[in-house]
């Protein structure tokens, strides 16, 4: 089967150009993405393209030179692109090292078009494999369907380009011109529509995809502390708690609070606030096991969730959680009005914090819900403020409906919790 090459010559240039301005709308402002640069090679593939449709009408050296060097920036764009998607520098003098062997060997052998097709044909499929490996330089599960789609394209853009330059060094399969048609032009320019259209189209999936990605976590992300915001800190506790009563296995929750986080507020001012609150972040995560989740439960209060583990295991861990942060010192720069800091060998100011810490620990029965832990800690901890901050407080137990009743009923046969 051969098709009309022009016709297909058509096809790429204006599907290119539509997927460029497409590209170039979508990408408009979001320059960290590549797909501005993947816009400019696709808008270089048209007028390559255009140029070598061209032939006969325009001087050789336009169509023939100008046309094949074009062909070949196109991955210098394409793969300056993927560079940028993955927040790399692109390597220019490297990346201009193809186009540049491709304009001496044209110009060398502008009359001898089975060599050009073999040597530009080789050069332009090496391209491809190189953006193909950069693709999958960088495993990113966010992007991963967008980034098979881009390297089925490459894939198969290198496969066609090196085949067609390996048949033209020794048969004669390849036509006589660039315009005359044969099963492997019509099989190159296929490839190279293709191209335009599935790897386009997965590199706009791939920005896609990670800005899902992005807002997904920043969704679920305190943005001061970095730590779980208050919704993904009570899907974890649900799903936990709901695992805890399927499977028995005991679960531990900590309510921790800042002692006096006014004052510091008061002191040293706002931002000042901030580090602290950032600071005992770090002390709490520092000392946690990997499945356990330290959130920002709002203000001044973090959460700590501790799936299986017993009461006896929280409490321990309150216990040298508290010490840690009442041992740890704040740094922060000079700040005018802190009497009472410690100059450190920096010139900052050291500022002394306590935190006060409520546990609840123990094993659910059905019918027992996350708010029902929440408001057990929540307890302990407001004992543990009533009994001077700086502590630990334990509540035993949780208070469930109809143990509330009976405990009304009889307090003396029902010691559902202790706070
Ligand atoms: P207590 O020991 O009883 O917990 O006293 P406290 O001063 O820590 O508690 P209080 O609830 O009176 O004050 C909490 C303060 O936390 C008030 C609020 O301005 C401050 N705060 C809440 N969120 C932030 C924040 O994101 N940054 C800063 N710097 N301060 C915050
Ligand atoms: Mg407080
Ligand atoms: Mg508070």
């Amino acid at each position: 089967m051969a098709a009309h090459v022009p016709t297909m010559l058509a096809m790429i240039i204006v599907s290119s150009l539509m997927m460029a301005a497409s590209m170039a709308v979508v990408g408009w402002g979001r320059r960290r993405d590549g797909l501005g640069r993947w816009a400019a090679a696709l808008l270089v593939n048209a007028i390559g393209h255009g140029l070598i449709m061209l032939r006969g009408v325009v001087p050789d050296v336009l169509s023939v030179v100008l046309g094949n060097v074009l062909l070949s920036c196109v991955f210098v764009g394409m793969i300056a692109a993927i560079h940028q998607f993955q927040g790399q520098p692109a390597r220019w003098p490297l990346l201009v090292a193809p186009p540049v062997l491709v304009t001496g060997f044209v110009i060398a052998f502008i009359d001898n078009f089975p060599a050009r097709v073999s040597f530009v044909g080789l050069v332009i499929g090496l391209q491809a494999v190189w953006a193909l490996a950069t693709a999958l330089q960088r495993r990113d599960a966010a992007v991963g369907r967008g980034q098979w789609l881009l390297v089925a394209g490459l894939g198969l853009e290198a496969a066609v380009l090196s085949g067609r330059a390996l048949l033209a060094l020794s048969s004669t399969a390849v036509a006589s011109g660039i315009l005359q048609a044969s099963a492997l032009q019509t099989l190159t320019f296929l490839a190279t529509f293709s191209v335009v259209l599935i790897s386009s189209m997965g590199f706009v999936f791939m920005a896609r995809d990670r800005a899902d990605e992005n807002n997904r976590i920043m969704a679920a992300i305190d943005p001061l502390t970095g730590v779980a915001n208050r919704r993904s800190l009570i899907s974890a506790l649900d799903r936990d708690v709901s695992r805890a009563v399927r499977t028995r296995e005991p679960i531990a929750l900590m309510m921790v609070d800042i002692d006096h986080f006014k004052r510091v507020n008061d002191r040293y001012g706002h931002p000042v606030g901030d580090q602290v609150l950032c600071h005992v972040v770090n002390v709490l995560r520092g000392r946690v096991r990997a499945q356990d989740l330290v959130g920002r439960y709002g203000g001044e209060e973090f959460m700590v969730l501790l799936p299986d583990t017993t009461l006896l295991g929280a409490e321990q861990l309150a216990r040298e959680l508290c010490r840690a942060v009442a041992e740890s010192r704040c740094r922060v720069g000079a700040t005018e009005g802190a009497s009472d800091s410690r100059p450190e060998s920096g010139g900052g100011t050291s500022i002394a914090v306590t935190v006060s810490i409520g546990v609840f620990g123990g094993r659910l029965e059905s019918g027992d819900s996350w708010d029902m832990l929440i408001a057990a800690a929540d307890r302990a901890l407001y004992q543990a403020k009533e009994n001077g901050r700086n502590r630990v407080e334990v509540a035993t137990g949780l208070r469930r409906p109809s143990a509330q009743r009976a405990a009304l009923d009889n307090p003396e046969t029902h010691p559902v919790s202790r706070y």
